[in-house]
């Protein structure tokens, strides 16, 4: 089996795949696993840039995360953040007492580890699947690595890229003309918002109240988290996500003037001027950072015999729990799949 896509959707459909006793091969264009669970060094800072923080609702995901918490690589981090209108309001303490969840050194710390203890998978990271093809049975998965392209065939493939990545993937190997044209033209409704995300490492505490971050409702901020007071940074650090709307708007602006601009929408968090305050930073821009469609089902299937699914944070439920459910739901369809073909 293939799965493309080492972040969370990935591993749990190739943690599922794996079970029930396939071998599977993960394929990620990334240096390192985790997708858009994401965790970067920035001087002496660690921040986490992509997913914040996830909630535990059923109990597929709940059974994972219990068992990353057994392993010491997740922890709850409170039971709710602060909340703001938008970055220039007073933010109000909003504790509901649903715990929220982290990595214990990073929110990378979850899929390194789902990487590490599933036994039966490799995972091969710095590796760009170009093309998905169907041969007779079997699917064809042409990846690309140091510029060398590599042929992979196997009896299912599982994708787990946002929706119009995929649809690249099946572009190129012939799938769009092939596939199911419903699901085909499902997946074509999908959409994701950008999001820019600023890391700081600061010289002293942030002026984040307790536990350390705020949502903001609206305006151009959508979440500011200091990554001392959650536990995952040695020194204090900020992580600043712009909203979806700032973000396409200034989506090819030069990065440092972009960086410059939410630095100063955060200002009232820093303790100083900024010139001094600021160590340094480092500045990540996600193309598809949160879909803004969700699909009704948990998977959608572009071929069945041989299966090839998509699954993800726009399928079903979105989020880092919703995304796990997905790719567990997939691994799911493709074995009954392959045991009534
Ligand atoms: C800024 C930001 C903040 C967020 N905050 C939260 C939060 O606080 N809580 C929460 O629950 N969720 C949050 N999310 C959403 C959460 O991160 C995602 O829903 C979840 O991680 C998606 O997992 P996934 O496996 O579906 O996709 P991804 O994590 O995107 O994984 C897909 C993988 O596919 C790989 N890939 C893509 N194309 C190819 C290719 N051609 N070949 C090989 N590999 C490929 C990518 O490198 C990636 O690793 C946030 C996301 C972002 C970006």
């Amino acid at each position: 089996m293939i799965v493309v896509g080492a972040g969370i959707a990935g591993l749990c459909a190739a943690r599922e795949l794996a079970t029930a006793g396939r071998s599977v091969i993960i394929v990620d264009k990334s240096r390192g696993v985790g997708g858009r669970m994401a965790t970067r060094r920035v001087g002496r800072a660690i921040c986490d840039h992509g997913a914040q923080f996830f909630t535990i609702r059923g109990r597929a995901f709940g059974a994972i995360a219990s068992a990353a918490h057994a392993a010491g690589r997740a922890e709850v981090w409170c039971d709710g953040f602060n909340r703001a209108a938008s970055v220039g309001d007073l933010p109000v303490a909003a504790a509901d007492g649903h715990s929220r969840w982290r990595g214990t050194s990073g929110m990378t710390d979850i899929p390194k580890w789902l990487a590490a203890e599933t036994p039966g998978t490799t995972v091969r990271t710095g590796v760009r699947a170009v093309a998905a093809a169907r041969r007779g049975d079997r699917v064809v998965l042409s990846v690309e690595q140091d510029g060398v392209v590599e042929s992979l065939s196997s009896a299912a493939l599982v994708v787990t890229a946002p929706v119009p990545q995929a649809l690249d993937l099946f572009a190129a190997g012939g799938l769009v003309a092939e596939g199911d044209p419903q699901a085909l033209a499902a997946l074509g409704t999908v959409a994701y918002d950008p999001c820019f995300a600023l890391m700081l490492e600061l010289r002293s505490a942030s002026l984040v109240p307790s536990p350390g971050a705020i949502q903001f409702a609206g305006g151009p901020v959508s979440w500011l988290a200091d990554n001392f007071q959650k536990g995952v940074s040695p020194v204090p650090a900020l992580t600043v996500h712009a909203s979806g709307e700032w973000s396409r708007a200034r989506f090819d602006s030069e990065p440092d003037a972009v960086a410059d601009e939410l630095v100063g929408l955060v200002r009232p968090w820093l303790d100083g001027d900024p010139a001094t305050a600021i160590v340094s930073r480092s500045l990540q821009r996600w193309k598809f950072a949160l879909p803004t469609t969700i699909l009704p089902t948990p998977l959608v299937a572009v071929s069945a015999a041989p299966p090839v699914v998509c699954c993800g944070d726009a399928f079903a439920g979105p989020k880092v729990e919703g995304a796990a459910s997905s790719g567990m739901a997939a691994a799911r369809w493709l074995l009954r799949a392959l045991a009534a073909g």
